[in-house]
């Protein structure tokens, strides 16, 4: 049996079943490349859903974890360590907010943000006790816990997971008026995504964030931005919120904040959000410790040194307008910001992604019908023109 199979079997066998992976075993990568078991190449255009925006591997973040894991690992934050004050000034230096809180998931991140401003809504705006809504949109991703699968609209997320947490009112993406009538004087928070990406980089109409903005503010309700995909760089800015020009109250990233190497996310508010959180209100044993803050205070520094968000900017527009020449029956839309590009089709998008991975490119379907196209930012033109040499002709063999 060949390798790929063996592993694959014993997976299957030993592992639980809740994913539906492509059938490639990868066992090293650098860059924008990774290679099978089996010694064959391909360029990552999914980027570990936008987490290695670095690059896989990258030598600095390599040598920093190395580094650190050395010193020290983990503290708890029963003690202090000397990597977290330092992450908390350069994050909030480079992104704008007062304050941060680190923790892990992306998903933990978002209960944080759910969690702060519930209690926000009840301490400083005065909603009655147990009463704050949070309002989310159709076809939002934040995670997987309990109470973020409870507002998901996307049916299998939630089977059999119920009873859900109460407390969230789901409005359409992009739809500025329908957030204006949920809001009542017990909303503490609109918690969106600037961009859709797992429900298929769902971009929406022009002005609604700037609109949504208007809104909270008027309300005094916090806006949250969930940019744990869309953000560091992913849509050619640094947040995709900037494109709006506008600025939450508060914005969660996670993913690329730490390159891969380590699960590390965070939220980041205002002294006044932030300022809700007292000791023992919140907490996690992982949350802030020394190895995950030195790995993740090279992974931001990568994204400014390397001008990747710049590159994200310069190269996605161009990516794009080039998928767009191509000629194929199978295309409804093409659509994105930045690197970060899905291509909608009238027909499965599964069979595409396998016939691409059969041509030395690795991409993952997101809802049915759309390819996602989310390399590593640190890919170069050169390499972009080699990948979209296989999209045309795996279109030319699919369509015909
Ligand atoms: C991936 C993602 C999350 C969840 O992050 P995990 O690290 O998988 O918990 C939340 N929100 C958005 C927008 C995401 O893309």
């Amino acid at each position: 049996m060949k390798k790929t199979q063996k592993l694959i079997a014993m997976e299957d066998k030993f592992g639980a079943h809740n994913y539906h992976p492509l059938d490639i075993v990868i066992k090293k990568a650098e860059g924008v490349w990774v290679e099978d078991v089996e010694g064959k190449r391909f360029m990552d255009f999914l980027a570990a859903y936008s987490a290695v925006n670095q690059g896989h591997c990258h030598p600095r973040l390599l040598k920093v974890l190395r580094r650190q894991a050395a010193k020290v690992c983990l503290t708890s934050r029963a003690f202090r360590n000397d990597q977290l004050p330092l992450f908390c000034k350069e994050v909030c230096e480079l992104t704008g907010f007062d304050k941060v809180l680190p923790m892990n998931s992306g998903a933990e991140a978002v209960e944080t943000a759910i969690k702060a401003a519930r209690k926000w809504g009840e301490k400083v705006k005065g909603i009655k006790k147990d009463k704050a809504e949070i309002i989310v949109c159709e076809d939002n991703f934040h995670g997987r816990t309990t109470t973020i699968v409870g507002f998901s609209t996307e049916d299998q997320y939630k089977d059999g997971f119920g009873p859900f947490t109460p407390g969230f009112k789901i409005i359409p993406f992009g739809d500025a008026k329908a957030l204006e009538a949920a809001i009542t004087k017990n909303t503490a928070a609109f918690l969106v995504e600037p961009i859709q990406g797992e429900a298929g980089i769902n971009v929406p109409p022009k002005g609604f964030l700037k609109q949504a903005a208007a809104l909270c503010k008027r309300n005094n309700v916090l806006l949250i931005a969930d940019e744990i995909q869309s953000g560091l760089g992913r849509t050619g800015k640094l947040f995709a919120f900037e494109h709006d020009g506008i600025r939450p109250d508060g914005v969660i990233i996670g993913k690329a904040l730490s390159g891969g190497f380590y699960p590390v996310s965070a939220f980041l508010t205002s002294e006044e959000v932030m300022g809700v959180f007292n000791p023992g209100d919140h907490g996690s044993t992982f949350g802030g410790n020394p190895l995950g803050m030195a790995v993740a205070r090279e992974a931001l520094q990568i994204l400014v040194d390397e001008k990747l968000v710049e590159n994200s900017n310069k190269l996605g527009p161009w990516f794009m307008e080039e998928l767009g020449k191509i000629k194929s029956k199978s295309i409804k839309q093409i659509r994105g910001k930045g690197l970060w590009v899905g291509v909608v089709l009238n027909r499965p998008a599964r069979p595409y992604c396998e016939a691409l991975m059969r041509e030395g490119m690795l991409c993952k379907e997101t809802h049915e019908n759309v390819i996602r196209f989310a390399p590593p930012l640190v890919i170069t033109r050169k390499e972009l023109s080699l990948a979209l040499k296989s999209v045309k002709k795996v279109f030319k063999e699919l369509d015909g």
